[in-house]
């Protein structure tokens, strides 16, 4: 079997879109299924979508040559290590959660000075 896994850029995420799926025109397929964020249409329909026609081709054909010709099988991975993992996006997220509590405090701060001069 073949699935393709994609990692959420929102909350880390990860879910599996299976060969089985029909994911045409199925926009759960490309939605996280914790944050709700979804996948650009564009993206996934020009790009997304033929890479993992390719790759369902690619391991089609190393499974023809391995039972018709006897080569060995080989099993191939795509991995990318120009994206950031979830660990640093988690890491991101808890760095902007945590200013965003500081700029609360200041402007809180701000407001409580304010009410005291006047
Ligand atoms: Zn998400």
């Amino acid at each position: 079997m073949v699935y393709m896994r994609i990692t959420c850029g929102n909350c880390g995420n990860q879910w599996r879109v299976c060969e089985s799926d029909d994911f045409t025109g199925d926009k759960s397929k490309r939605t996280c299924t914790r944050c709700g964020e979804v996948v650009d249409t564009q993206v996934y329909e020009k790009n997304l979508m033929p890479a993992f026609a390719y790759f369902r081709d690619l391991e089609k054909e190393l499974i023809k040559q391995h039972t018709g010709y006897h080569t060995p099988l080989y099993s191939v991975d795509f991995i990318s290590d120009s994206l950031p993992d979830k660990d640093y996006i988690a890491a991101l997220m808890n760095v902007t959660e945590a200013l965003q509590d500081v700029s609360k405090a200041i402007h809180y701060n701000h407001k409580l000075k304010r009410r005291k001069r006047k």
